[in-house]
């Protein structure tokens, strides 16, 4: 089976066959779940001891499961956060995977690391990190996130010389995406709730008034101020400005979690994000807003020793890896062996050059603008907030939080649209996130018309 015989060698023509059409469909089929019940009468076992051929598993998948899974990259997809990979990130994804790179260390991996890295380079000069910064590419913001908190702990013990507080915690607000509570449990930080005026968005004030509340062990056990460049919720950003001149003032650490909206860096928008420059840590997800394939998220530390420091994986078998010199993904993110998984991204920039990038976000930007006179047009809709970027949520007139639900799954499987509600200030709201430039006004017009629905029909 590790040979190129005449049955692999039609199989390769099939598969690439398959991955080719699919990729040129446009737009892709957006599909749905199906129960395990269901799925488990569609074929019998497919995982069998000879193996039920590659023909026969392909046309399964085709025909079987891939209809019962989601293309999120259909321009009607607009739940969470979606993904809009261009052609050229795509294609390349699959010279990834025929090339078989560890893109562990620099040892392993130079040349394709030397291009992941000039990928995170842009990422670093959008937001105006200096030359020094670095990082690598994990599988998610999740992960990031994760690394990021790592290296700002590291800091805070050699700071003090290993010596242990009784708890060691970060500043956030409610709004920060789950990953940051989650990531804090793992590494059994406190996260300090800082509460937000009505908007919702964290400034230096709300985490001044915290501060002068807080007695100097407390202080000295906070490894890091998490802010967030683009909440998940509502495509807010923080005021970065103000949060990094109170890092500044009491030496803290910024992490910054642009998992989603660190792409409108590239934007007109690019004002609202003043201050990022001072982030020590900085998380940007591709694979959400940067029109890369899953899964791949940026990692950029201000100074990387910490985060090598906290990060590193000691071993004899990995001694000729960490006594080099050279840069070693594995020593920036919660990883050993990975994936060169930004060499999509990078490819694709480079074929598209940064300008279409631009171009592409801003899109969806104008796109939520352009919905909110949509939604003011139609008067069983209402804006609930104003986007900053490109989430939008608005309000269905007269309809309970059942009701969102019985709409968002008939949406779904009448092929209009994936549109999930959330929840804002304790309301069941609606919720568009648009990243896809390929989705139009008249993708959203339509889903808007469907909201007319009378649930009682
Ligand atoms: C999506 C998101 C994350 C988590 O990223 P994953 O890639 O899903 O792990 C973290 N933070 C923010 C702000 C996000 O939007």
């Amino acid at each position: 089976m590790h040979r190129l015989d005449e049955e692999t060698l039609q199989l390769e023509k099939a598969i690439v066959q398959y991955a080719l059409e699919r990729v040129a469909l446009q737009p892709p089929p957006l599909d749905g779940p199906k129960s395990e019940a269901e799925l488990s009468t569609l074929y019998g076992p497919n995982v069998t001891e000879e193996g039920i051929g590659g023909e026969e598993a392909l046309r399964r998948f085709i025909e079987g499961y891939a209809p019962a899974t989601l293309s999120s990259d259909h321009p009607r997809f607009l739940a969470f956060v979606p993904v809009a990979p261009t052609k050229a990130s795509v294609l390349f994804d699959m010279v990834v995977s025929a090339s078989c790179i560890s893109g562990t260390s620099w040892l392993e991996a130079a040349g394709a690391i030397y291009c992941e890295n000039e990928a995170l380079r842009w990422l670093a000069d959008l937001a105006g990190m200096p030359s020094t910064a670095g990082g690598t590419f994990v599988s998610g913001g999740s992960l990031a996130n994760l690394s990021g908190l790592h290296a700002a702990r590291q800091r805070s013990k050699e700071r003090r010389n290993f010596e242990r507080p009784d708890r060691w915690r970060v500043l956030s607000s409610r709004e920060a995406h789950s990953s940051i509570a989650s990531a804090a449990s793992l590494m059994d930080l406190e996260v300090i709730y800082v509460p937000t005026g009505p908007d919702g968005k964290l400034t230096g004030a709300n985490l001044d008034e915290v501060w002068a509340g807080l007695d100097d062990e407390v202080r000295a056990s906070i490894v890091a101020v998490v802010a967030t460049a683009g909440t998940t919720n509502a495509g807010l950003v923080d005021d970065l400005r103000s949060i990094s001149t109170f890092t500044r003032i009491n030496d803290l650490w910024l992490h910054v979690d642009g998992a989603y909206g660190g792409a409108a860096l590239a934007s007109k928008e690019r004002w609202r994000f003043e201050g990022i420059e001072y982030a020590d840590s900085l998380v940007i997800d591709p694979h959400k807003w940067l029109f890369a394939p899953f899964d791949a998220a940026a990692i950029l530390y201000r100074e990387p020793k910490y985060a090598k420091h906290a990060l590193t994986q000691e071993a004899a078998y990995l001694d000729d890896i960490n006594k080099a010199q050279e840069w070693n993904p594995s020593s920036y993110g919660y990883h050993l062996s990975r994936r060169v998984r930004g060499l999509p991204f990078w490819f694709s920039l480079a074929t598209n050059g940064t300008k279409r990038y631009q171009e592409a976000i801003q899109a969806s930007i104008d796109l939520a603008r352009a919905t909110v006179a949509e939604v003011e047009r139609r008067d069983y809709v209402e804006m609930v907030t104003q986007p900053e970027l490109s989430v939008v949520l608005f309000r269905r007139l007269g309809w309970g939080p059942e009701v969102y639900d019985r709409w968002s799954s008939q949406a779904l499987k009448d092929g209009v649209g994936f549109v999930l509600p959330t929840e804002h200030r304790d309301e069941k709201v609606l919720r568009f996130c648009f990243v896809n430039p390929l989705t139009t006004l008249d993708d959203v017009r339509a889903i808007l018309d469907s909201l007319a629905w009378d649930p009682r029909s």
